[in-house]
């Protein structure tokens, strides 16, 4: 029981030159986070020597009475933080959750309605690369051209013309909230199941800052990792016990074999700190944060250099700068921003004229920086620095050093080695 330096010090430089690279930057890409030192805790722990296929009170292994009431607590907490009867926190990530969602209420062949890949939906929405593309008759609705936000007379229309088994609202890149209600009458119009996928909003929503799915939708599915902090891994919830056994099953047996359970008990710790005053505080920072950085890009504030944003603001986490007409395409503006010390992904933008590896679009979240301690004058601090930084010529030193600043003045995991 030597420590990783001693029996792989190539690995422990890793974990190492990992931890200083968080430190010493700014995290915006939108989809992560950073987890507290109690769930690194947990991920770490000896939890993750123990089998225990089948769920609590109904295991195919012995020795579960400990492990059964991590996960006990973890459905409990999801459940109510959620206000959802049913939760299955089994999924080791969102995208198996996504597949036993499918799996449990579409047959192979169905028709699934969600929203273009392109325009912000995920690959498990139905990419022809992905099982859902593989296995179902995928078709999409886009945004629209004019206000690049989702029309519902569109969802309507197409799901009149294709007739889904199922209809997906959810998205991996999009700034604005969508209306479940509506998509609810459609599906109810259609005779659709209605599954939506909170994975990027979940925290918004357990802080009472975006509307809950899970009154409307037949089956809601999520992520543990983006805005809700916790680790990297997935959970599936619905308001009823409806298809509360046809879900358990497509999660195990169907997708998975032996449940992560150090990753269950971690679950159940971010479910329990997703109801404080404090995970609140963070989730209002995080959405002022997106607010403020959108504000101070877009092209006609004086204040700022002038970048587009993808329909004039934003709703949530993150903020989509729009650079088609920018000399930067997305790899470049990438670049440049991990210059300076800021971590960002290129996104293609709707009706994005450059290719798919290059893009016209950068996706920024804030939900990283909120946890790291930003409020509403760090946020306008970032906001400058990424405008200045995305113009001609700018003095990178010079903005890596405000970038430096910001760190200095935030210590990520004070005092934590690995
Ligand atoms: N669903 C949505 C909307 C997502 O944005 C993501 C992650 O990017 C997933 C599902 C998949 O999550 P994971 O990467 O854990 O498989």
């Amino acid at each position: 029981n030597q420590p990783l330096a001693e029996v792989d010090p190539e690995i422990a430089e890793v974990l190492e030159l990992e931890l200083n690279r968080q430190r010493s930057t700014l995290e915006m890409i939108a989809s992560e986070n950073f987890v507290p030192v109690s769930i690194l805790q947990s991920q770490g722990s000896v939890l993750t020597n123990k089998y225990a296929e089948g769920y609590p009170g109904r295991r195919y292994y012995g020795g579960c009475e400990f492990v059964d009431v991590a996960e006990n607590l973890a459905i409990q907490r999801a459940k109510s933080l959620f206000g959802a009867e049913y939760a299955n926190v089994q999924p080791h990530s969102g995208a198996t959750a996504n597949a036993a969602v499918l799996s449990a209420i579409a047959t192979p062949g169905d028709t699934i309605l969600g929203l273009e890949l392109a325009h912000g939906g995920h690959l498990t929405h139905g990419m022809k690369l992905n099982f859902s593309g593989k296995l179902y008759n995928a078709v999409a609705y886009g945004v629209d051209p004019e206000t690049f936000q989702v029309d519902m007379n569109v969802v309507r229309d197409k799901a009149l013309e294709h007739r889904p088994q199922v209809i997906i609202a959810g998205w991996s890149a999009y700034p604005r909230q969508l209306d479940f209600a509506a998509f609810r009458e459609i599906a109810d119009e259609v005779g659709a199941k209605l599954w939506v996928d909170m994975a990027h909003f979940a925290g918004l929503v357990a802080a009472g800052l975006h509307p809950n799915p899970v009154p409307h939708a037949d089956v809601v599915s999520s992520t543990v990792h983006k805005t809700i902090g916790g680790p990297r891994s997935g959970f599936i919830l619905a308001r009823d016990m409806e298809l509360a056994k046809k879900l358990n099953s497509n999660v195990f047996p169907g997708q998975q074999g032996g449940p992560l359970m150090h990753v269950i008990a971690a679950k159940a710790t971010a479910f329990k700190i997703a109801a404080s005053e404090e995970f609140r505080d963070r989730q209002e920072r995080t959405v002022r944060g997106a607010r403020i950085l959108a504000e101070r890009l877009v092209a006609d504030d004086s204040r700022a250099a002038g970048v587009d944003v993808l329909t004039g603001g934003t709703d949530v986490h993150l903020v989509l700068a729009d650079l088609r007409t920018s000399e930067l395409d997305g790899q470049q503006a990438e670049d440049r921003l991990h210059e300076v010390g800021i971590t960002v992904n290129r996104n293609a933008v709707p009706f994005d004229p450059r290719p798919p590896m290059v893009t016209s679009g950068l996706r920024i979240g804030t939900p990283a920086l909120a946890t790291r301690g930003f409020g509403d004058a760090e946020f306008t601090e970032v906001a400058d620095v990424i405008a200045l930084a995305l113009q001609a010529n700018p003095d990178v030193a010079a903005l890596r050093s405000r970038v430096d600043a910001l760190t200095a003045a935030f210590p990520l995991y004070p005092g934590l080695q690995q």
